[in-house]
């Protein structure tokens, strides 16, 4: 079987691990990156519905979630995503901007995974696919590593595989193993970006409404996202629900605010003195959709009535309703549509300057494996590749 020593060796093919391998051949490493998948990349190809959200312009440590909320903040201002947009523009890879900061290919995603693999080619790093790492051991001068496709040595490894999001892209707990097996510890894992399934009496109601999307303000655990959410037959979904999902825990409610740039009962009340015989339905069509409204009263336990016939408070009770939907969800989707892992690798193992764990000299973690997650708008990439940098630069 074949026998080959390395420099270099990164486990994972993925965003970190194809931009680490690139960094560390520029500085003259002898590198080769492992993945058991048949095809290279798949996560980039199907990112930001196929143009990838390669980064956003307004990235911080503050658009993180993990249990050491200050790790991420040295390699996020060691490689910024200005130096990624730069990357970009020297390959010519034309790009926008969507919404709040998220940059996205004009194009196709297919053009960050050439630049990555055009930068690897460059900096002589290899790439090898359908590689099964069957064992790994340590040794004075490095780790052996026993594969499918022979043994290979190295005196780096670097753990690039990813979280458990979307298994049927490759994803596998393999870096987590990995780190138990060196004894790091690993923090419990569950999906993040992820939409909501409910419970049957609101699924009953709500499935109804698919394909109508509103915008809203999505609450949980002292945490809001104003953006879109979006009634699916599954479910709920759209922005800001995966936004939400991530820092929502199972038997908890969410707040949605159904009416969120405005103050819904004084726009009644205009209603009202100009309208009084309207029905509230015909009022609140002004500001939704028809099929929305209808289905959405009986579900509030709200009355159809012409608007002067709310007496009191009632009209008020009525924008609460909206302003104030409290919803349980019944679970997520999990892993099979998440976009990301929320959890991993426990930061306190790893050194914020370099990735290389604390314990274990020559062993790094890098990306989405370790528990540090971003919030949906490119944020995650950008971990990936500041995270897989400044590992690059010391491997
Ligand atoms: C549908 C979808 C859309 C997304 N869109 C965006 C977006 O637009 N913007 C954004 O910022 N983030 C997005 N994300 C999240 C982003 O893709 C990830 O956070 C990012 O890819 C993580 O990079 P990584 O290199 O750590 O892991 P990955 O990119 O997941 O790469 C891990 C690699 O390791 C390999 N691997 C796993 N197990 C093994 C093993 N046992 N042996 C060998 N190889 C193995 C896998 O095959 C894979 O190639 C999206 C995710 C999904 C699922």
């Amino acid at each position: 079987m074949l026998k080959k020593q390395v420099d270099v060796i990164v486990i994972g093919a993925g965003a970190a691990g194809l931009f680490c391998a690139a960094e560390a051949g520029k500085r003259g490493r002898s590198v080769m990156v492992l993945d058991h998948a048949k095809r290279i990349g798949g996560k980039i190809l199907m990112s930001g519905g196929g143009r990838c959200n390669f980064t956003n312009m307004y990235a911080s440590h503050e658009n993180f979630l993990s249990d050491n909320k200050h790790f991420c903040k040295s390699a996020l201002s060691r490689y910024t995503q200005w130096d990624f947009i730069g990357l970009v523009a020297q390959y010519g890879i034309a790009y926008h901007e969507k919404t709040l900061g998220q940059l996205f290919c004009d194009d196709s995603a297919k053009d960050i995974l050439n630049m990555l693999l055009a930068e690897c080619q460059k900096a002589g790093a290899s790439v090898t696919s359908q590689c099964d790492i069957l064992s790994i051991e340590k040794h004075d001068n490095g780790f052996v590593l026993e594969t499918n496709q022979g043994q290979y040595q190295c005196e780096s490894l670097v753990i690039a595989t990813g979280g458990l999001s979307i298994p049927k892209l490759g994803a596998s707990p393999f870096g987590y193993k990995v780190a138990e097996q060196f004894g790091l510890k690993v923090l419990p894992t569950r999906a993040g970006l992820v939409p909501f399934t409910l419970h049957e009496q609101d699924k009953n109601v709500l499935a109804e409404l698919s394909g109508i999307s509103l915008d809203a303000r999505a609450s949980c655990n002292d945490t809001s996202f104003n953006e879109s959410i979006l009634f699916t037959h599954r479910g709920l979904s759209g922005p800001a629900v995966l936004q939400i999902s991530s820092f929502w825990q199972p038997g908890e409610a969410v707040e949605f605010d159904l009416f969120p740039h405005g103050d819904l009962h004084t726009e009644l009340q205009k209603t009202l003195q100009q309208q009084p015989d309207i029905l509230l339905s015909t009022a609140l069509a002004a500001h939704y959709a028809k099929r929305y409204v209808q289905a959405v009263l009986p579900y509030l336990g709200l009355d159809n009535k012409p608007l002067k016939q709310y007496q009191g408070k009632q009209l008020q009770q009525v924008a609460d309703a909206f302003h104030q939907w409290q919803l349980k969800p019944n679970g997520t989707e999990g892993y099979r549509t998440a976009e990301v892992t929320l959890g991993g690798v426990d930061t306190d193992e790893l050194s914020s300057k370099t990735m290389m764990a604390k314990n274990v000299g020559g062993l790094y973690f890098i990306g989405e494996v370790m528990d540090v997650t971003g919030w949906l708008g490119g944020f995650n990439f950008q971990w990936a590749w500041s995270s897989g940098w400044v590992a690059g630069q010391v491997v």
